[in-house]
C-alpha cells in the first residue's frame, strides 16, 4: 500500500482557461478578435470583389490577385474606419508586408499584419 503518490499526476487545471482571460484584456483593441468577426469578414469579402488586384501593383502596371485587404488608417488609431470601404485597399502579400515592414518602428511591433 505504498502508492499514494499516483494521485499527483491527475491534471487538476488546464492551461485552456488561462488563455482565455488573456483573449479579453479590457482596454486594449482585441486586434485578432476583429480579424475573425463575420463583419470585417463581409466588409473583406466585398472589397475583395470590388478591387480583386494589389493596387500597388496595379499603379506599376501589373495586374497581381490581392491576397490582403489593407487598412489606411489602422483599426487602431481610427476604430470609427475599421469596416469603411475608403480606409481599404487591397495589396499582394508582398507590398503588404513591405508596407508593413515599413510602417513599423526598426527592432519593434513583430508581425503586425493586419489582414
Ligand atoms: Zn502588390
Ligand atoms: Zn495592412
Amino acid at each position: 500500500m505504498g502508492d499514494g503518490h499516483e494521485i499527483n499526476a491527475v491534471p487538476t487545471h488546464r492551461p485552456g482557461a488561462g488563455l482565455k482571460a488573456l483573449d479579453r484584456s479590457p482596454g486594449a483593441f482585441n486586434r485578432s478578435r476583429f480579424y475573425r468577426s463575420r463583419e470585417w469578414r463581409a466588409v473583406r469579402a466585398v472589397h475583395l470583389v470590388r478591387e480583386p488586384y494589389c493596387v500597388q501593383c496595379l499603379a506599376g502596371g501589373r495586374a497581381v490577385a490581392g491576397s490582403a485587404v489593407h487598412h489606411v488608417e489602422t483599426v487602431e488609431a481610427a476604430p470609427g474606419r475599421k469596416l469603411d470601404p475608403t480606409n481599404l485597399r487591397t495589396l499582394c502579400r508582398e507590398c503588404h508586408s513591405a508596407l508593413h515592414k515599413r510602417a513599423a518602428p526598426a527592432g519593434g511591433a513583430g508581425p503586425a499584419v493586419d489582414a
